[in-house]
């Protein structure tokens, strides 16, 4: 039935998925909402995917959870009312704290979240905690880039230009992403450039490449330091550009002097003709840009190897320079706005620092509590899941807007930690993979239920809006937040539920931070206004109107540092964790497919995205499939160190013959992530997703 005031209406919003946040349209009421894409929002242009036509399909998935669930004695998750279910969290919450101290109880949040709940749930585990233990999803996604950004801009701006300035260039290198599949309204705006690409697979975004490089999985920071090496030899750096605009060349140089064509084949495998094909390509272009992804990204060496990435745009005078740049193509819906507001262990909202007095002093002042009783920085993502339930981490988690059973490396161990916790509480509106190990399970709104805000891939910060009512039992993560910050003994008026009440809290926490949201407010949204943060304070006019304009292109005078100027940062490749052995004679490598989302557990969801992409299947190269006795459509087994995937086998002739490849949206024994390993980048704390030693055999079912 449709509920009163619903089904009148249309309300302009935008995808619950990814970084791209297309601006949709919703109409039609519970059980019977249409969406179609909003044609007048520059970033997607009246284009959306497969996943955001079908996004409403979520709102009423036959297993939405309507009512809060407490494991009983008996083991099962049976439905309870909402003061039971707080209650039991509280005073187990409080009795570990009183027990084993603060750091007893840990908060997992992510990427999906919009600014207000990630800001709250930072706030919610300083304060009503009084916790380090606080990390997020978003570390598995975009932390190598944001530690190679902030050391070589001082500044994490995913895309420091719009997504629209991409269809000014002639060339565009794409290391390690693949829109095509997994952002596809994006690749209107490279339409007319020539496109490089770098993945070992050849994808649809490789297969419109006037050039692909395809490495082997774990080499792309060799290749990088080919390509600069080859950017100076050739004769295409941009002197007046680096003297003018960037420290460091001259140790960077260094850094990749012996890296010659020759070798990086030989390491790479890519060839040397190829090599100078793509330098050429780019550096002969009058405007480029370079464009990394998770591809680059997700591995122990993924910060120096996007730094190694910006060392070769930094050379060709790139960043900063109009109609061309550097970017991160940032994957989660809110994987921006989400890493601003103090999710992340060391952080605070705005970036602010959590081992910085002044930035503590100004944050504390903002939530109304003594700096000294802010906790200090804790663990990252894995390291924190790997503690739960050991002797000194935390008892206690709760989890928020994540699925770590499935996006966890290491998933069986990862999953064995989650059992051995003492409480786990998980809020979402599906049950989750992770939900189903609860010992409580909370039910909330989703995207068309809430208002709130997201900031997109390019810092431009949008205005989710409510179209439904959420179900009857259903309530907000700020209500939820709200009423356990209230039971551990907090003042009401210190966690509010109303999402702008939040984000106007949240402009004065950022105010004056490198992510300043001061600027914006839901009004200037709400009338239309393209804000992209840094925002400093409104200067409205006598009339009322007007104010500072946002900041959609940060370094066209000046980088973030202090003296205004980019770093070249040094660095040298080194062997992934884990590379093929006897044991182990074959890259694993783990990505996306188009018709599903992150784990999966809203477009597991959707009947015709689960038609389009049913099931895990491992795609392997068909001489190899051949030699290893693999039939096409049969079960077969990957194995690693770490344990075992079992996948339907797709013969391609998109990969290389030593590389297989698994999608990680699936779950049970289907999960990719069953294979991939715990060694993390020393800087940034990011798993190696993209690099496993594998073998594959036959299971003689299916
Ligand atoms: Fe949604 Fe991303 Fe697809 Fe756009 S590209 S419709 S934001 S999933």
């Amino acid at each position: 039935a449709v509920r009163a005031g619903e089904g009148t209406r249309e309300s302009t919003t935008h995808c619950p998925y990814c970084a791209l946040q297309c601006a949709t349209v919703l109409s039609g009421g519970h059980g019977d909402v249409a969406v179609r894409p909003s044609p007048d929002f520059p970033v997607n242009q009246g284009g959306l995917c497969q996943k955001g036509w079908t996004a409403p399909a979520v709102l009423g998935a036959p297993d939405r959870l309507l009512t809060p669930l407490v494991r009983g004695p008996d083991g099962e998750l049976a439905p309870a009312d909402w003061d039971h279910a707080l209650d039991l969290i509280a005073n187990r919450l409080a009795w570990l704290d009183s027990r084993h101290g603060p750091d007893a109880v840990a908060v997992f949040g992510g990427g999906g979240l919009t600014n207000e709940k990630a800001y709250t749930l930072g706030k919610f585990a300083r304060v009503a905690l009084g916790t380090s233990q606080i990390d997020y999803n978003g570390r598995f996604c975009m932390s190598s880039a944001a530690a190679a950004a902030c050391e070589a801009f001082g500044l994490d701006r995913g895309l420091p230009f719009p997504v629209t300035d991409l269809a000014e260039a002639d060339a565009v290198l794409l290391a390690g992403a693949n829109p095509a599949e997994t952002m596809p309204p994006l690749m209107r705006h490279l339409a007319w450039a020539d496109l490089v690409v770098i993945d070992p697979r050849r994808t649809r975004t490789a297969e419109r490449a006037a050039l692909h490089l395809q490495p082997a999985p774990g080499t792309d920071l060799a290749l990088a330091l080919g390509l600069l090496h080859l950017a100076v030899t050739e004769g295409l750096a941009d002197k007046e550009y680096i003297d003018a605009r960037t420290t460091g060349f001259d140790a960077a140089w260094q850094s990749c002097v012996a890296w010659w064509p020759e070798r990086v084949e030989q390491v790479t495998g890519v060839p040397a003709h190829d090599q100078r094909a793509a330098v050429r390509l780019l550096g002969g272009a009058r405007r480029a840009y370079v464009l990394t992804g998770r591809g680059a990204e997700q591995h122990s060496k993924g910060a120096d190897t996007v730094a190694a990435f910006i060392n070769l745009a930094l050379a060709l005078g790139l960043p900063g320079t109009p109609g061309s740049g550097f970017g991160t193509l940032t994957g989660q819906g809110n994987g921006q706005g989400g890493r601003e507001m103090g999710q992340k262990t060391d952080q605070l909202p705005g970036y602010r620092s959590l081992t910085d007095p002044a930035d503590r002093a100004h944050v504390a002042s903002v939530w109304g509590v003594d700096p000294a009783s802010l906790p200090e920085p804790g663990r990252s993502a894995y390291e924190l899941l790997d503690a739960l339930g050991t002797p000194t981490g935390p008892k206690a988690l709760l989890v928020f807007g994540s699925n770590p059973v499935v996006s966890a490396p290491r998933a069986a161990h990862i999953t064995a930690r989650l059992n051995a916790l003492d409480l786990l509480v998980v809020a979402d509106f599906v049950p989750s993979e992770t939900a189903a190990l609860a010992d409580v399970v909370l039910p909330v709104a989703q995207w068309a239920e809430e208002e709130g805000t997201m900031t997109n891939l390019e810092g431009r910060v949008l205005r989710r809006r409510r179209h439904l009512r959420p179900p009857p039992e259903v309530r907000t993560d700020l209500e939820v937040l709200h009423a356990l910050a209230v039971r551990l003994g907090q003042p009401a008026h210190r966690f509010p539920t109303r999402p702008r009440d939040v984000f106007d809290e949240l402009r004065r926490a950022s105010a004056g931070s490198r992510a300043d949201y001061s600027g914006i407010s839901y009004e200037r949204l709400d009338a239309g206004e393209a804000l992209h943060w840094p925002c400093p304070a409104e200067n409205a006019g006598d009339d009322g109107r007007g104010g500072h304009p946002g900041t959609p292109r940060p370094f066209l005078d000046r980088f973030a540092h202090p003296d205004g100027r980019a770093r070249f940062v040094a660095v040298d490749h080194r062997p992934a964790a884990q590379t093929p052995d006897t044991a182990f004679p074959l890259y694993g490598t783990t990505g996306r497919v188009l018709a599903q989302y992150q784990s999966g557990a809203q477009t597991r969801r959707v009947p015709e995205l689960t038609a389009a992409a049913p099931e895990m299947v491992v795609e392997i190269h068909p001489d190899t499939a051949r030699r290893l006795h693999l039939d096409d459509g049969r079960l077969a087994e990957v194995t690693s160190a770490h344990g075992t995937v079992r996948a339907r086998v797709r013969t391609t002739r998109t990969l290389r013959p030593d590389t297989v490849f698994l999608p990680f949206h699936y779950p049970g024994a289907a999960r990719a992530n069953l294979i991939t390993g715990d060694a993390l980048d020393p800087r940034s704390r990011m798993p190696e997703f993209k690099v496993s030693a594998v073998r594959i055999t036959p299971t003689g079912e299916g």
